[in-house]
């Protein structure tokens, strides 16, 4: 069976812009305010050289990680189907103290991670990604979840790892 892609991060950072690139469909919601996902949302991947599917997810606020119990648990439900999981973060916000969260929380689940950095289009990659060593999950890839930049590539990389 296909290869299950998780998109995981905190509100805002672009992950349903994100699954609507991957899978081709304007499915998500796309908002300029957080929290707008509340269920997972499922989609055939149709960019890149593989079949899978991708899983949409509500944000996670780095605080809301034991409060808010029901963005939580269906956060939590996506990572344990998932085969794979992207963690996005915002390139031209920086590294923020719930990403920091959320890290540690993904490395529980001791799936192959590829943390994506969003928002980067027009932008020194090298800068923007620098930051993101920090949390710990291997070498970060800018994308563009808005214009397509690197995002094919990061797929193949993630799904030749699982
Ligand atoms: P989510 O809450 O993580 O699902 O984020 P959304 O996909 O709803 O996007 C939040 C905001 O970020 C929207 O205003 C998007 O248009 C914007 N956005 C998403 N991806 C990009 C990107 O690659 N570049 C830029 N500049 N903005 C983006
Ligand atoms: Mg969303």
């Amino acid at each position: 069976s296909k290869p299950i892609v998780a998109l995981v991060g905190r509100p805002n950072v672009g992950k349903s812009t994100l699954f609507n690139r991957l899978t081709k469909t304007r499915d998500a919601i796309v908002a300029d305010f957080p929290g707008l996902t509340r269920d997972r949302q499922y989609g055939t991947g149709k960019v890149g050289s593989y079949d899978y599917i991708v899983v949409d997810t509500g944000g996670l606020s780095g605080e809301d990680l034991g409060v808010d119990t029901l963005m939580a648990s269906q956060v939590q439900q996506a990572l344990a189907e998932s085969h794979g999981i992207f963690f996005l973060v915002d390139g031209r916000a920086g590294i923020t103290p719930a990403d920091e969260a959320i890290a540690i929380y993904i490395r529980g689940f001791g799936k192959p991670v590829q943390v994506l950095v969003n928002k980067t289009e027009g932008c020194n990659l090298a800068v923007l990604t620098a930051d993101f060593y920090a949390l710990g999950l291997g070498d970060p890839i800018g994308v563009s979840s808005a214009h397509g930049d690197n995002v094919a590539e990061a797929v193949d990389d993630l799904i030749d790892r699982l």
